[in-house]
Formats: C-alpha cells, structure tokens, sequence
C-alpha cells in the first residue's frame, strides 16, 4: 500500500463531467490498494472571475475579503469532487486548508505556509476515506483564511506530500508533462521522462510555465519527488526529481521561448559610482522584476544600461526612471518590444564545455542578431528578434540533438 498525493488543475476539474473523470481517475488509484490524499484548483476560470468582479466594485479591494472571494473557488471543486466519489460508493471527505492543517503567515493574497499539522487527513485516512484538500488557501495563526498567490494549489499539493510521508506526489495538468520546448513551436519537442529541479525552474522562468514556481523551489529545499502528468491519458508523465550524475550525460535539457519580456535601454547616464543602483532601487520599489542586464563601456562620462522586463510593466518602468534620471543628471529611457529571450537548459552544460559558442555559431549561421546575453551554471539566454525567435527555437532544439 502506497499514499499517494494526486493534485488536479483547474481544466481537469474544470466542469461536471471533468470532476467526474477525476473521481474516477482517483478511485481507479484507491482501487489499487493505495491511500490517496486529492488537491484540487478552482474550475478554470473561476478565480480570474472572481477577480474581475472584485475590481468591478472596488480598485484596491480589502486583500481580506480577496481571499474570502478567491478561496471559493477551490471549495466549490472540493465538495463536488467529494460528490463525485461519493457517486462512485467510494468514501471521501473534502477539507479546507485550515481544517487540512495548513498555517500561513499573514500576508493575504500571497500567503506563505508555515506549518502543517494534517491531523484532520491523518484521521480520515485511517477510516479509509479519500482526503480531498482545497488548494491554494491555509489560515493564519489569528484564524483568517488565507490564499497562496495565483498557481498556490500545486504548493499545496507539493507541502503536503512532505509531512504526510506521501510514496508518490502527481500534479495532474492538461499536457503530458514537462516538453523540451513548447511543442507549439517546436513540432519535433518530446517529453522528458525526468528533470532536476533546477532545470525546471530556469524551463518556468524561461517561459515554459507548466508549474508555480514556488512550489518547485518548495519540493526542492524538501525534497518531494513528484511527477507532472496528464488528467486526459494514462501516459507517464516527468518525473521532476534532484540532479542526479546520469542527468549530466544530456547537455541541453530543454529550449524556451518568452515573448513577453520588453527591453528597457537607458542611454547616456552618468558614468559614475551609484548610477545603476538608483536606476535598480527605483525598479526594484516599483516591483519591476528585471531580468537580463546589460552595460556598455563608458564613453565621455556617460554609459548606457539595457535591460529586460515584463512587457506589462515597460510602461512602469519608463515612469518610474523618468524622475530618477533627473536625479542621476540626465539621461533618456526607450523600450523595444519586438525582442524575445530564447533559452537552452541543461544541468550537464556543468560538465560540457562549448554550449554558448554553439548556440551564437547557430544563430550566427541562421543570420540571426544577437541583442544581450547572460549565463549561469545551467542556462544561457539570448535577446534576440521576436520575428526570428520560433524559429530560432527550432534550429537551436535540432543543434542540440533534441529531435525526436
Ligand atoms: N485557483 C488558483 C488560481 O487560479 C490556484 C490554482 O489554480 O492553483 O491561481
Ligand atoms: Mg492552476
């Protein structure tokens, strides 16, 4: 007998007939002898929904009541799934996160979780029902219900496999699981069978989002093994697991694609200690997440910085440096959206030598411009074109023996 935590997404539990598969899928797993522990998102949409309406009636609605509103959501999907298996003469009882023992901190709208006491699951276990969790929410120690910001119910999927001592952690979702590109692109992508965490993490913050971030970076510092999988087939899904040494053997795990990065140049600041710290402050108390970085050298006292953001925030981040550069002694600001960032991920580029010059020699050969670049241990990333990145994708996906 084996516990098993399964977390379902909002397209699998997205209507009636769907939650109805679930419980299948779900009894189909009890029926094997195992204790399962289910997470569920809201319906897709819903959450989206209820946001909308929030911002229909207020511009700062109170982040209480958002997560009063938000947490619906979830406990609408819950008691039907419960519903659902009850249907199927399977025994099943739906928690919320406080009664599933999940304590957060005080942030509303972005709760961290703290502890998890899973009593209740523990004990409904024991009776031989299925536990069927509400995702994304917990309860602070003052006893107001809290949410774990948007995509939280993989977290919670993720947080309880830790200290329910789960055999087996899978996050159902509507693809088959982790692609070495987005197979929308890049016809001849393929799934991976298995993927460190890290590579997953630079895959998601390179745009290929199949998981919240946060709740890898989660099962990461736990430990939590789990497996990314489809709802809509029986297929194996990836398995997201530490590095291990056979990992090194592929070089490039994965290429990604995001569009949605803006360039912000700053040209003839200052050159002089403090410049770019104020530009960055600046951003930073702004919450502009900046990505890639890049300075010239200085000439005739002044330097130019370039660098990327989300596309949503270039506006924000032109007027937030508007009065900074009056600040610093002058200086002008433009954004060009017409750029995207193309990654190759791999944790063997630790061992492999030659990587980045392959890959400009690719884009190189393509005619493809290369704008700004950086690295790290497992990844280089390039600005180039939006026009030419689909395409850059696919030749860099074939470079790198990624072909099926
Ligand atoms: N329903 C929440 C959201 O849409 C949490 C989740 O689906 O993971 O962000
Ligand atoms: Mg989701």
């Amino acid at each position: 007998m084996a516990r098993i935590v399964q977390k379902y997404g909002g397209t699998s539990v997205g209507d009636v007939e769907r939650i109805k598969k679930v419980a299948e899928r779900v009894k189909l797993t009890r029926d094997d002898g195992n204790e399962v522990v289910v997470v569920v998102s809201a319906r897709s949409g819903v959450t989206n929904e209820l946001i909308a309406r929030a911002k229909a009636i207020s511009d700062a609605p109170s982040e209480r009541e958002m997560d009063m509103l938000l947490a619906v959501g979830e406990q609408e999907t819950i008691a039907l799934t419960a519903m659902a298996l009850h249907a199927l003469g399977v025994p099943a009882v739906s928690f919320t996160g406080a009664q599933a023992g999940i304590l957060t901190n005080d942030a509303h709208t972005r709760a961290k979780i703290q502890t998890i006491t899973p009593k209740q699951i523990e004990e409904a276990l024991k009776q031989d029902k299925v536990v069927i969790v509400a995702g994304f929410q917990g309860i602070n120690a003052a006893g107001q219900l809290t949410t774990l910001g948007r995509g939280g119910s993989d977290l919670t999927a993720i947080a309880l496999a830790a200290p329910l001592k789960a055999d087996k952690c899978e996050i159902y979702t509507d693809v088959d699981g982790v692609y070495t590109a987005d197979p929308r692109i890049v016809k001849t992508a393929q799934k991976i069978d298995e993927i460190s965490y890290d590579e997953m993490l630079e895959l998601a913050s390179s745009g290929s989002k199949v998981m919240q971030s946060r709740s890898v970076e989660f099962a990461k510092k736990y430990g939590v093994v789990f497996e990314v999988r489809s709802s809509f087939n029986h297929n194996p899904g990836t398995i997201v697991k530490e590095e291990v040494s056979y990992m090194e053997k592929v070089v490039v795990r994965g290429v990604a694609v995001d569009k949605d990065q803006a360039k912000v140049t700053v040209s003839n600041i200052a050159d002089k200690p403090g410049s770019a710290a104020k530009v960055f402050r600046a951003l930073a108390d702004a919450n502009v997440i900046v990505d890639m970085i890049v300075q010239n050298v200085g000439r005739n006292g002044v330097a130019n910085l370039s660098f990327t953001v989300p596309q949503v925030d270039s506006k924000k981040a032109q007027q937030t440096l508007a009065p900074v550069l009056v600040e610093i002694g002058g200086g002008n600001v433009t954004i060009q959206e017409d750029i995207a960032k193309l990654s190759v991920v791999g944790v063997g580029m630790k061992t492999h030598s030659g990587v980045a010059a392959t890959l400009f020699q690719t884009l190189a050969d393509a005619n493809v411009n290369i704008d700004m670049i950086t690295t790290s241990e497992i990844k280089i990333s390039v600005v180039i074109s939006s026009e030419r990145v689909d395409e850059a994708a696919r030749i860099a996906h074939k470079v790198f023996g990624l072909d099926a």
